[in-house]
């Protein structure tokens, strides 16, 4: 049954600015205080925990993302005090054919999290972390990666998978897969989830596990909110190791590069493994760079011959860094804040990013890597670096079939429109090019992409996922900013 807003929600509803009563289905406005003469019973919001904002400061606040290249405005923006409030929400604007997605922190690049007419779900406040026995812990999906690696560290923990930045919330990087050096050992973020708890698109608040209701569960996992809402997931922890010896190995040749790249995953020698093309120092190209990393507890130091053994002679430049766990958790934050000093991390970001076959990979990066200019990346970061198949375990985690490289064309552009639109242009050149040599994209960055190139990225998974969306999402309200449906 609808209620009223409890005088907690009028409060918050009036420090907002207008307080917001009802949405009116035919002029499909919002009906505020100033109106309340306007709003019968049915159109009435549900009671809050939280508040629904209709200010401008804070519809624009919503509009755009990291990637600075669309705006997408809401008509309104949840600051959800609970979960339910999430639940009733989706249920309202069900009703009422408005569309609806959680924005984590906006890390996607292509309005992956924005709605334009509809209702924004800022997670942000849903940030509770609670720790179970057994190395484990229950995050609600607005936390940042960064608090709960801090809040585990403290007992000892970590989780198993890291993303190479931290300020990322929970929710989102479980609705793409989470990826960092440490997959190489125990797959994506997506596949050390114990159990979710989620709002479907018709507004029930579920639990899901891969023993219960799985076909939920993997229909949100990496399932880009096409589906369900995450709102809590139990997330799996294992010890955290106080120390991190960081290897750096540098390659003029892409086959050997990717030659040893392969023997070191095979191996899972290191716990960390990812690499990266970097500039040359003769500044007339680009070289390539294994970041291997080992962890461990004092005394008990790694043992470098052991772990270097069997890499080519190719790679006579290497420099090894020995820091603190959490100093390499949190190893970009200086990076970050020189480029928000600088203004450069709200530049646009036209992000490139796909999975390729190990089969192909030397060829296809090859290729591309002879092509690249300094104006491509920007001087942004380019991340190449391999995944064993076997560990991803997750349907809507698409990849190939084989062992593959991730690569990353982590842009930075000048806010010149045409410039932006060239390097739009050349991701989907790029992505063709990915797709005929058996690539899969990873969804965070900036390809324009069709119902077609959709329905080819899930393959054999497309029928299925229709059918959990026609399921689970019947009147397709959830995260119209992927595109999908
Ligand atoms: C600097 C930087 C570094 C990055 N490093 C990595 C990395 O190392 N590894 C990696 O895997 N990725 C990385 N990413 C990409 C990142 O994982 C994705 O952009 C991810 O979506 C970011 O989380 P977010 O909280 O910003 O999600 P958002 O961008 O807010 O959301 C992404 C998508 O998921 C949906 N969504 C968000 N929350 C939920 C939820 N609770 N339930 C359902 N759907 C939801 C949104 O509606 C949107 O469609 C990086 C991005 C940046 C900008």
């Amino acid at each position: 049954m609808t209620k009223t807003l409890s005088r907690r929600g009028l409060l918050h509803g009036a420090l907002a600015g207008a307080l917001v009563l009802g949405f009116d289905p035919v002029s499909r406005t919002w009906i505020t205080e100033a109106q309340a003469g306007r709003c019968p019973p049915r159109d009435r919001v549900p009671r809050l925990d939280g508040r629904l904002r209709l200010d401008a400061a804070t519809r624009e606040a919503a509009s755009g993302d990291f990637g600075y290249i669309v705006q997408r405005t809401p008509t309104a923006v949840l600051e959800p005090g609970s979960v339910e409030d999430v639940a009733r929400m989706v249920r309202y604007a069900r009703q009422r054919r408005l569309k609806i997605a959680v924005r984590g922190q906006a890390h996607t690049t292509y309005g992956q999290a924005l709605v334009d007419g509809g209702i924004v779900v800022d997670a942000r406040p849903l940030k509770k972390i609670r720790f179970l026995s057994g190395g484990r812990a229950v995050v609600e999906a607005g936390a940042l990666w960064a608090d709960v690696v801090q809040a585990a560290y403290g007992r000892g923990l970590t989780p198993p998978v890291l993303t190479d930045y931290l300020g990322l919330s929970v929710g989102g990087t479980l609705a793409l897969g989470g990826i960092g050096g440490t997959a190489s050992r125990f797959g994506a973020q997506v596949d050390n989830v114990l159990e979710l708890e989620v709002v479907t698109g018709k507004g029930d608040l579920e639990t899901c596990s891969p023993t219960k209701n799985r076909r939920l569960f993997e229909a949100t996992l990496a399932g880009l909110g096409q589906c369900a809402l995450i709102v809590r997931a139990t997330i799996r922890l294992v010890p955290a190791k106080p120390k991190v010896k960081v290897y750096n190995l540098f390659y003029a040749d892409i086959g050997t590069y990717v030659a040893d790249q392969r023997m070191l995953l095979a191996s899972g020698r290191f716990d960390y493994l990812e690499g990266q093309v970097v500039p040359n120092p003769s500044g007339t190209g680009f070289e390539y760079m294994i970041e291997a990393a080992a962890f461990y507890k004092p005394p008990h130091a790694p043992n470098a011959t052991a772990l270097l053994a069997g890499l080519s002679d190719d790679a006579p430049r290497r420099q090894i860094v020995d820091q603190s766990y959490l100093d390499f958790a949190f190893r970009v934050e200086p990076l970050v804040a020189f480029l928000k000093s600088v203004g450069a991390w709200s530049l646009p970001h036209p992000w490139f990013a796909v999975f390729v076959p190990v089969s192909s990979v030397a060829q296809y990066i090859g290729d591309l890597v002879a092509d690249l200019t300094p104006d491509d990346t920007g001087g942004g970061p380019v991340l190449f670096y391999p995944f064993r198949r076997s560990l991803l375990r997750q349907p809507l985690l698409r990849a190939p079939d084989e062992d593959f490289f991730a690569f990353n064309l982590l842009r930075f552009a000048p806010p010149v429109p045409a410039v932006v639109d060239a390097m739009l242009d050349h991701n989907r050149d790029l992505f063709d090019e990915a797709v005929l040599a058996g690539g899969f994209q990873y969804p965070l960055g900036s390809i324009p992409l069709g119902p077609a190139d959709w329905a080819a990225h899930y393959g054999p998974e497309w029928a299925e996922l229709r059918s959990a969306k026609r399921r689970f999402d019947p009147d397709n309200v959830l995260t119209p900013g992927q595109g999908i449906f």
